[in-house]
């Protein structure tokens, strides 16, 4: 089997150039001065719908999107919050800038989260944040279960996982909070963006 060339992005198709320059023409490019129907607006209406959220906030970046998720459930300064050690840098960083302190769980060699360290760190945390490495996603039924019975809420960190999901289940959609990034290498490119 031949590998995609995963060291060239696929170019920008017409129709969104287009767009692009559309926009671009009516100086009009964030939700402010429409008064309705903004192009901010209309991907957020539209990624809502597709993943069947109630909302979605487009934001400048993941890592954002991250930040604001850990802000919006109102933790206390120095809350620690579970973060899996196999994730991206933005992951600590999202935790340090909210004022909260990252405590890292084991992951196994298939790149999951290990259960038995998670459980284990559950009871000191307040939050706990979900990387899906690459596809390859964690038992989110046992991570649920878990935190559910505990009363600690769940963000998933989906930037890689855009269209995947977990027993019929969206991914991004499963904790009380999902992260997608539209930074060049995820399944959408804006260059850098996030939802
Ligand atoms: C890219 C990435 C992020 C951050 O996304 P940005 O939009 O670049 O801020 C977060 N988590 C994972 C797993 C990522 O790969």
């Amino acid at each position: 089997m031949s590998l995609p060339d995963m060291h060239s992005a696929e170019s920008i198709p017409e129709a969104a150039r287009f767009e692009i320059d559309r926009l671009l023409n009516s100086g009009d490019l964030f939700r402010y001065t429409a008064p309705s129907d903004a192009p901010v607006s209309l991907l957020e209406n539209e990624f809502a719908e597709l993943m069947g959220s109630k909302f979605a906030l487009a934001v400048s970046s993941c890592s954002a999107a991250l930040f604001l998720s850990l802000k919006a459930l109102d933790l206390p300064r120095d809350a620690r919050v579970l973060i899996p050690g196999f994730t991206f840098a933005a992951v600590p960083s999202a935790v340090l800038h909210a004022e909260c302190l990252p405590v890292l769980c084991e992951v196994a060699e298939n790149y999951r989260i290990d259960m038995a360290d998670f459980a284990a760190k559950l009871p000191s945390v307040r939050a706990v944040i979900v990387s899906h490495m690459r596809g390859h996603t964690s038992d989110m039924n046992a991570i649920m279960e878990l935190c559910d019975a505990a009363g600690i809420p769940v963000i998933e960190d989906a930037a890689h996982s855009l269209g995947t999901t977990w027993n019929g289940r969206k991914i991004g959609t499963i904790g009380k909070i999902g992260c997608f990034s539209f930074q060049s290498y995820k399944m959408i490119n804006a260059g850098e963006g996030g939802i």
